[in-house]
């Protein structure tokens, strides 16, 4: 199958492909060109609740299916997908612009979380509980919730459903995903490959359309026993409490502020190319965006000189053209949001040192920035820029570091380089995180727990513990009689 077979232009319920009732569409935009990409059905109430009745019916059945076999149409999917990697990754690359190495590494990425699951799903153990009473056993056993719905943002289009929708299948539940109207053709290739891997009708429905009437049908609809949703800590907010006041289970994959912290005692040019990573992956438009760059007075000059040296590296282009590592921020918006912040930090006395302005490509492109001198109230220290700038502010000692550090709602990301190893820890253990990475600025795989702490969210994705959240717990009490 080649890329136009994969860009499916309506949606995936009960394994039929849909159009809205009435015929109405949106369009998606290639942000790097402002060419149309295609159309995708504008859902509302009634489709939606169609796609959940199709996941509510195929439920039964997928939970009853063996794990061993759930996890081979897993594997299926993700050999599928490994096997449509380049189709995948351009049109993925189209439809939100990131360079097509990081849109390849995107497609592995999503394919490593289901081989992942599809192995976990045969270790959902219960277990058994010595007995208080000498006539009765106690066993507990771990059960599917039931019908899951995902929405998902467009930063990373492809592994965001990739990680939900594996530890979903494993658990034996159904689920009905919404990607962002921005990136939904990469959702609805993943539901091409899913029906070409052989997945049941009704195991995975993706809708595309009016959010707020999608997310209500979920929370509204009693078969629907879970959302899990990545996007932004006010939208986040406002489902987990529609969700739980209907009683039903959150997992929450939210914004964050990550520092980057630089102490006296770190390699320099590790930490150089650490930031470089953590701040301009995907054009710095990640949760995990190192968003302060916090860095020890008698380093602070020489490490500002060499972040800005690698920074000039950077091309700045459509995500096709080679040598690309910059593409265009995502919308209008995305590029306002970045000017803003820029503007901001200089009102308050900082300075840029690279970069500061939209780049002469025009369109929404913008130059990889550098800024020093950023004060501690600047609107950059408490807001997610979601863009490439990187604010570099000047700490005094270790404590002063940490409290920097912490005094944010987030709490997802966290990245700082040091060597002593009493620091170290220290550090480690102080920081008010879901995620640290020490020495190193990228942390994510499918083998450890992702998530945040605060307003970054609750509930982990991955690792053995990303399947607990598809669970339920069932306590069963055998009276065996005298
Ligand atoms: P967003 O505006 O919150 O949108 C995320 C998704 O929610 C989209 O599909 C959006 O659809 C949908 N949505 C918005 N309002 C809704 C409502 N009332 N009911 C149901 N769905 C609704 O976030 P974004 O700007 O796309 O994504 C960027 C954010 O995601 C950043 O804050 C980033 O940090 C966060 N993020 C977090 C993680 C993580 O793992 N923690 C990973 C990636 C991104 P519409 O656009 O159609 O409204």
């Amino acid at each position: 199958m080649d890329q136009t077979e994969l860009l499916q232009q309506t949606c995936h319920v009960g394994g039929r492909w849909l159009a809205a009732d009435d015929g109405s569409t949106r369009d998606v935009i290639d942000p790097a060109t402002g060419e149309k990409v295609g159309s995708v059905p504008h859902f509302r109430t009634q489709e939606t609740k169609r796609a959940i009745d199709a996941a509510a019916k195929a439920f039964p059945g997928w939970r009853d299916t063996p794990a061993a076999r759930r996890g081979e149409l897993m594997q299926k999917l993700a050999d599928l997908m490994m096997e449509h990697r380049e189709p995948l990754a351009i049109l993925l690359t189209r439809e939100m612009g990131k360079p097509l190495a990081e849109s390849r590494g995107e497609i592995a990425g999503g394919v490593g979380y289901l081989r992942w699951f599809a192995e976990e799903g045969k270790r959902i153990y219960g277990d058994t509980i010595p007995s208080p009473w000498p006539e009765r056993r106690l066993l507990v056993m771990k059960q599917p919730v039931g019908v899951v719905g995902a929405i998902t943002p467009w930063n990373f289009p492809s592994s965001m459903i990739a990680r939900k929708l594996g530890a979903a299948l494993a658990a034996g539940c159904t689920m009905v995903v919404k990607p962002a109207p921005q990136t939904p053709f990469s959702a609805l290739a993943i539901a091409v490959l899913a029906e070409k891997a052989g997945l049941p009708p009704g195991v995975l429905n993706v809708i595309t359309g009016e959010a707020a009437e999608i997310g209500a049908a979920m929370i509204d609809h009693p078969q629907l026993r879970k959302i899990t949703f990545t996007g932004s800590t006010a939208v986040g907010k406002q489902l987990a409490s529609a969700a739980t006041a209907n009683m039903k289970r959150v997992s929450m994959e939210l914004g964050g502020n990550a520092p980057f912290i630089v102490f006296d005692d770190a390699d320099l040019d590790a930490a150089v190319e650490g930031a470089m990573i953590a701040k301009f992956r995907n054009t710095g438009q990640t949760c995990v965006c190192a968003n302060r760059i916090l860095v020890q007075d008698s380093v602070y000059d020489i490490f500002a000189q060499k972040l800005a040296a690698a920074v000039k590296e950077l091309r700045v282009g459509n995500g096709f053209e080679e040598g690309v590592t910059q593409g265009p921020l995502v919308n209008s918006a995305a590029l306002k949001k970045v000017e803003a912040h820029v503007a901001d930090v200089r009102a308050h006395g900082g300075t840029v040192l690279l970069g500061g302005k939209p780049h002469s490509r025009g369109g929404l492109f913008y130059e990889p920035t550098v800024l020093t001198g950023v004060a501690a109230d600047a609107l950059i220290m408490r807001e997610e820029t979601f863009g490439p700038v990187a604010p570099l502010v000047r700490f005094h000692d270790e404590k002063e570091a940490i409290q920097l550090a912490n005094a944010t709602e987030y709490g997802l990301a966290s990245y700082f380089y040091a060597h002593n190893l009493a620091r170290v820890f220290r550090v480690m253990e102080q920081l008010e995180y879901g995620l640290v990475g020490v020495n190193t600025g990228m942390v994510t795989t499918e083998v450890a727990p992702f998530g945040g702490v605060k307003a970054s969210g609750m509930g982990r994705e991955g690792s053995k513990y990303g399947v607990e959240d598809y669970l339920d717990i069932k306590y069963c009490c055998l009276d065996l009689g005298h």
